[in-house]
């Protein structure tokens, strides 16, 4: 046998070996940098007067570096990034044409002209480059030899290269479908944000870290609130696109966090471990939830809101494991929606209690109305001219087993909350329709309803069905709203109160002046009344600004033909005054508190009045003026 076939053999041999060294390693899962740099060390002890150079070509045609162990790291470096293209040295120009690339003298060859000088630094003077192509015949990276001397290849070499690129294409499309696998595990696809398994993964090497760094992390839990109602009202098309939006601003207001997940349809969980001390989770909480509250253009017509609530955990002071962390994250997240107001919170021991409390509290409304807890008071309300009652704003009032009677300001927020006010608010309605259709036809019965219930896509109906069932006629029903209805999603708001109209309901803004932009609303519907908030009418007597409001709002009524009613009328002078600026209804305790229906019985036609109103009928002072 001659010297040179075996040789030729010893080699084929030496691959044979070599090719199941790497197959193991791809096979174990080992990073591809790591694989691609023992083939580069293996080959070049094959073919000892190589020097191997493995590029990855990425999505864009751009080169990467892969391993070139026996070049300098500079080298790669000034490569890295390079677009490939026909005269990008042998590897770029390999890669751009899919084909072998033979430069056996690096000082002369046009394809080497930009690099020529790169590549006198290091030394070789010759380089055969060959593209490495995936199973259907994607360019996905090149695999070089570089040669000290001015020389083709050698057939062993361009044998050894061969099995070498094989070799690489299985690696690179190994590691790839790993990447789509592992994408496909831990990305939510929406957004491109983390999910829960990629949190659970990936949280405890964060803490980890940052425990050996002697630093603190912040886990930011964000809850959209009024997301659900837009999703049912706008269909899931428009919440995905909000949702999309929403991620796009958690990415910009909080750039440098370790990691941010998607955890449920509008959940969100951000880790950040701190970098220029502790204050800066309270600027990156408060850019969060400011950043996430603007509004959202979701395409050329429409324009949404979102509340937000951010609840924050701190490692390690608040807990040392994800579950813990996440627990307090969400109790401070639950203190700032029961607040009803958007915001942030971090997490105190003192919160833990208070959940639980809050949380005892939800539940108790979520069976109230089943457990015949509820019950309306009614609170007149009467022309301020003639003093004749016109109608009653049924109030709603909670009977509870142990604190007794709870003001509804305090169990509605609670009832929103745990979601229980579509219920209560059905049951407000029936109620109040069938005291309603006890009393003589002139009187009107007006219903508070939450911008909650408001949004959601069968409210008209529910109206439509509580009025046929109580027969009461339309037209005497009023529902109350308030400002904060078109803050989440106008639109929706105002179809549903187009609708309530085209019943024959009227519709009334509650607590007028108190909202961020009461003129706009009031344009954007025709209300039928507006009701002063009570805090203009108690200070309008002692004070010249307020009584300049309430002048004003008057006005602005007669200019657009609206009629207007004061609330919380609680003296003659009051009255008085309202009367003199044109007001044409009045409600208050100086007119009539809310009580149970009975109360008013000489005005409705029932049964007895049991006792004194503000004396034994309508409150003197207002007949005494009439
Ligand atoms: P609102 O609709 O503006 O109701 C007027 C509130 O002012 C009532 O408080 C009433 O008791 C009080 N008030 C009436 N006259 C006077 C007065 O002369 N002086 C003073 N200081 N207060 C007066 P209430 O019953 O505690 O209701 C508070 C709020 O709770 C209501 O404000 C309304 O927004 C909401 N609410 C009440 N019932 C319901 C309901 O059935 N459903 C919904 N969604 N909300 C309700
Ligand atoms: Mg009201
Ligand atoms: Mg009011």
């Amino acid at each position: 046998m001659s010297g040179s076939r075996a040789r030729s053999r010893d080699v084929e041999n030496r691959l044979k070996d070599i090719q199941h060294e790497i197959l193991v390693a791809v096979a174990s899962g080992e990073p591809l940098v790591d694989v691609m740099t023992l083939l580069c060390r293996r080959a070049e002890e094959v073919a000892p007067n190589a020097i191997c150079s493995i590029i990855a070509v990425d999505s864009e045609g751009r080169l990467r570096p892969l391993a070139a162990p026996a070049l300098p790291d500079w080298y790669s470096a000034a490569i890295d990034g390079l677009l490939t293209g026909p005269l990008t040295g042998s590897c770029g120009t390999a890669a751009y044409l899919g084909e072998p690339v033979e430069v056996v003298n690096i000082r002369t060859d046009p394809r080497w002209a930009d690099y020529k000088d790169l590549a006198a630094k290091v030394g070789p003077k010759a380089c055969w480059s060959s593209p490495i192509k995936s199973h259907g015949g994607r360019v996905v990276g090149t695999f070089a030899f570089y040669f000290r001397r001015s020389r083709p290849a050698s057939r062993l070499e361009k044998r050894i290269v061969d099995r070498c690129v094989h070799l690489c294409a299985i690696a690179i499309e190994n590691w790839e479908a790993q990447g789509r696998i592992r994408r496909l595990a831990f990305e939510d696809p929406l957004t491109g944000l983390g999910n829960r398994a990629m949190l659970v993964e990936e949280f405890p090497k964060i803490l980890d870290r940052a425990q050996a760094a002697g630093k603190e992390v912040a886990v930011f839990y964000v809850d959209l609130n009024g997301f659900r109602t837009i999703n049912a009202a706008r269909g899931h098309k428009v919440g995905d696109q909000l949702l999309c939006a929403v991620t796009e601003r958690i990415r910009k207001a909080c750039a440098n966090a370790d990691l941010t997940a998607r955890l449920g349809a509008d959940e969100f969980l951000i880790a950040k471990t701190e970098e220029h001390g502790g204050a800066e989770f309270e600027a990156i909480a408060a850019a969060l939830s400011m950043a996430l509250s603007e509004r959202y253009s979701i395409d050329a017509a429409m324009e949404l809101k979102v509340g937000v609530s951010v609840g924050i955990a701190r490692f390690p002071q608040d807990g040392d494991d994800l579950d813990a962390l996440m627990g307090h994250a969400d109790t401070a997240l639950g203190q700032v929606k029961s607040s009803g107001r958007p915001g942030y919170a971090f997490y105190t021991a003192k919160l833990d209690a208070e959940r639980r409390a809050r949380r005892a509290f939800e539940r108790d409304v979520s069976v109230a109305a089943a457990a015949g807890q509820l019950s309306l008071v009614f609170q007149p309300q009467a022309d301020a001219h003639t003093g004749a009652i016109k109608g009653f704003e049924a109030l709603l009032r909670w009977n509870h087993p142990i604190h007794g009677f709870v003001p509804p300001a305090k169990f509605i927020p609670a009832a929103e909350a745990c979601g229980a006010i579509d219920a209560i608010g059905a049951f407000v309605l029936r109620r109040a329709l069938e005291q309603a259709s006890k009393w003589p036809s002139h009187l009107r019965v007006a219903v508070n309803v939450s911008p909650a219930q408001i949004v959601l896509a069968d409210f008209a109906h529910v109206v439509e069905r509580a009025l046929q069932e109580s027969g009461v006629d339309p037209s005497r029903l009023e529902i109350e709203v308030t400002e904060s209805l078109f803050i989440y999603d106008a639109d929706t708001a105002l179809q549903t109160l187009n609708r309530l109209k085209a019943l024959g309901v009227s519709v009334a803004m509650d607590d007028f002046g108190t909202g961020y932009s009461s003129l706009g609303t009031l344009r954007s519907f025709p209300f039928d009344r507006i009701k002063i908030d009570r805090s203009f009418v108690g200070d309008m007597v002692s004070n010249k600004d307020a009584a300049a409001i309430v002048n004003s709002i008057m006005s602005l009524g007669r200019a657009i033909g609206r009629r207007v009613i004061a609330e919380g009328v609680e003296t003659p002078a009051q009255l008085d005054l309202l009367r003199r600026q044109g007001c044409n209804e009045v409600q208050g305790y100086l007119i009539g508190k809310p009580l149970p229906i009975e109360h008013y019985a000489d005005v409705t036609g029932g049964a007895e009045p049991r006792g004194a109103v503000n004396g034994d009928r309508l409150d003197p002072a207002v007949t005494a003026v009439v």
